[in-house]
């Protein structure tokens, strides 16, 4: 199994689920199979009991699971059906691990919250990821999984780890980051600010996690020297660089992705570029 986990620096809302969405979107039009896994890292078990003022839509799934939005997202985008595990939230991970604790499964070893996280976290994404989500009886190719929040917020923390742990066992090879930041305008001004993003992957390496592409949102597409010293501060190359500009509508951005070439990045650092084949978005 290949990961692309999609993070975000700078604020929240700046659209990483869509971004994840659409990467899966380019990714099964190269012929890939693809799923996906939220993480929540706040302490609710389900988002049924959430203001949708404050959090968007609650998504229901066949399963009955009620989860955030960017499921339902992934849903409609991939045509999958998700599960409510799919859904991790720190709420479902302290639950499991106090069960457990409650059991006695830990014989006495002292509980502690990063050794319970990654214990419980790592075992939950093997498990989610392995589970069909189109219809067919094997695992996907590719699991696509979005870290809610903003890299930084203390909650995100164990996760952040986990997920640096994970990237490290799985190897390079196996492992892609997609960092989505914010590149704003500031008005009288008039020019695309790096200094943002720079400062998001600097926290991010700081993390131990490496980015190997970034996807930038800005109200306009980016200017060619925005990119470049994106990339120069950034240390990733301008190739990995991508614009997620401002559209009218978000089914735009799969294509958006697949005219800068997302698809064969994502497909060369997971070292299965000769298995894909050329993205159909018709
Ligand atoms: P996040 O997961 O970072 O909280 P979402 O993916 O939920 O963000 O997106 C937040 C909002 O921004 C959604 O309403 C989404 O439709 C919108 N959005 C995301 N990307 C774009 C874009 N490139 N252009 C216009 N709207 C966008």
């Amino acid at each position: 199994m290949k990961y692309v986990l999609v993070t975000g620096g700078v604020v929240s809302g700046l659209g990483k689920g869509v971004t994840a969405s659409s990467i899966g979107v380019v990714l099964k039009a190269c012929g890939l199979r693809v799923t996906s896994i939220k993480i929540d890292p706040y302490l609710k078990l389900r988002s049924g009991t959430m203001s949708p003022f404050e959090h968007g839509e609650v998504f229901v799934l066949d399963d009955g699971g009620e989860v955030d939005l960017d499921l339902g997202n992934y849903e409609r985008f991939l045509d999958v059906t998700l599960t409510k595990d799919n859904n991790i939230t720190t709420g479902k991970i302290y639950q499991s691990v106090i069960n457990k604790e409650r059991r006695g499964d830990y014989l006495g070893k002292t509980v502690q919250v990063i050794l319970m996280v990654l214990l419980c976290f790592g075992c939950w994404i093997e498990s989610v990821s392995s589970i069909p989500v189109d219809g067919k009886v094997d695992p996907a190719d590719v699991c696509v999984i979005e870290l809610g929040g903003t890299v930084g917020d203390i909650e995100s923390m164990p996760f952040i780890e986990a997920l640096r742990q994970l990237s490290f066992s799985l190897g390079k090879e196996n492992f892609c980051l997609v960092h989505v930041s914010l590149v704003p305008v500031i008005g009288v001004v008039g020019e695309q600010k790096t200094k943002p993003t720079q400062h998001s992957v600097r926290e991010l390496r700081a993390l131990g996690l490496i980015p190997d592409l970034l996807a930038c949102r800005s109200a306009q597409p980016l200017k060619d020297g925005a990119k470049e010293k994106l990339s120069q501060f950034c240390h990733v190359p301008v190739s990995n660089i991508l614009n997620i500009h401002d559209v009218p509508n978000i089914w735009h951005i799969p294509l958006l992705l697949r005219n800068q070439n997302a698809h064969e990045v994502i497909l060369k650092q997971l070292n299965c570029l000769s298995i894909a084949t050329a993205p159909d978005l018709q």
